[in-house]
């Protein structure tokens, strides 16, 4: 047999299966808003060490049905992104290094995971993120469907197939695109619209070079993690000072935005759209109000509209204790302006 019809089978196998394991079908009656609550990160008090709001994905979830926006059974529980899938990018010597407990402790910046067994981190971590990592690829096979889906967890921007850092162990955005080239063959025009306070080096790493992946990132230059072997991978790049504030910020977004789609027009879109830019964010040092936050993400959503093109959006960076709620108010902002489609 030709080496490329092995390919063919080898391909054909592995994309039907993964198909299965973490892309499937929703129903009618149900909207293409993931979440799980295995997402949340619950033990030994790490919730209130970390700096981070480690349950704003429940709150977001929880403030969400009780706007009546969605219920249990309209939103869409995702599957945990396991072994064979995260291969798709991740190399095995990667997943091998989250089996050391030290390495997790860098890559979550939780120091006293180092000295945890692995089994513990693997569950109590390492799955929570696995499972938003599953949410994230969803969602790229239910916007194509529905022309937007909303993944209220993922976005770990920071991480690349290779390496993690800043809170991020698994590159779910990589996952999420490489997904769809498999899936949907007519997709080569993907853009990467990251407005996380911090440059997302990991799917830059992940793209560089790669013309089928157009990366808008506007970022603090002053701030995490000044990555500039990544940078090369931007095509539209906007670097911001500390403490820059809504009308200036919501400018270069707008007109940034809509040149870079003049410029590619992509037939899908990835949305980072992290909240650490809110003011009083320890991390992010930019002055964005609430207001400012559900206006950019009214930006976003109507430039892909308007062009007709497929939206994910996963939340990201941000987790000061307002957070959930401004995401929350967003969604329902972008709901009740006709933006879901
Ligand atoms: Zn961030």
């Amino acid at each position: 047999m030709s080496t490329e019809i092995v390919d063919f089978f080898f391909l054909s196998f592995f994309s039907a299966k993964f198909r299965m394991d973490v892309y499937f079908d929703i129903s009618s009656d149900q909207l293409p808003i993931i979440y799980s609550s295995n997402y949340n990160i619950r033990f030994m008090g790490l919730q209130k060490l970390h700096p981070f709001d480690s349950e704003k994905w429940e709150k977001v979830y929880n403030i969400l049905l009780g706007s009546g926006i969605i219920k249990r059974n309209t939103s869409v529980e995702p599957h945990e992104a396991k072994d064979e899938v995260l291969q798709v990018v991740h190399p095995t010597s990667y997943l091998n290094k989250l089996k050391w407990s030290a390495y997790v402790a860098r890559v979550t910046e939780v120091p006293f995971l180092f000295a945890l067994p692995n089994k513990l981190v693997q569950q109590r971590v390492l799955r929570p993120f696995r499972f938003h990592t599953g949410g994230t690829i969803l969602a790229g096979k239910l916007a194509m469907e529905r022309g937007w889906a909303l993944n209220i967890g993922g976005g770990f921007h920071h991480c690349s197939k290779e390496d993690g850092g800043g809170f991020c162990a698994y590159a779910d955005i990589t996952l999420c695109i490489k997904f769809l080239f498999m899936n949907y063959p007519s997709i080569e025009k993907v853009m990467i619209v990251d407005l996380d306070a911090h440059q997302g080096n990991g799917h830059e790493r992940d793209f560089l070079g790669e013309e089928k992946v157009y990366i808008m990132d506007v970022y603090n230059r002053g701030i995490y993690p000044h990555d500039e072997y990544a940078k090369a991978a931007i095509r539209k790049k906007v670097e911001l000072r500390h403490f820059t504030e809504d009308a200036e910020y919501l400018d270069r977004v707008s007109r940034n935005l809509t040149d870079a789609i003049a410029e590619y027009n992509p037939q899908f879109i990835v949305y980072n759209a992290g909240t650490d830019i809110l003011k009083g964010d320890p991390l992010g040092c930019l002055s964005i109000t609430a207001q400012g936050i559900i206006e950019r993400d009214e930006i976003v959503f109507r430039a892909a509209k308007e062009n007709g093109t497929p939206i994910v959006f996963v939340t990201s960076g941000g987790y000061q204790k307002c957070t959930a709620k401004i995401i929350a108010e967003s969604v329902i902002n972008l709901k009740n302006k006709g933006l879901f489609r």
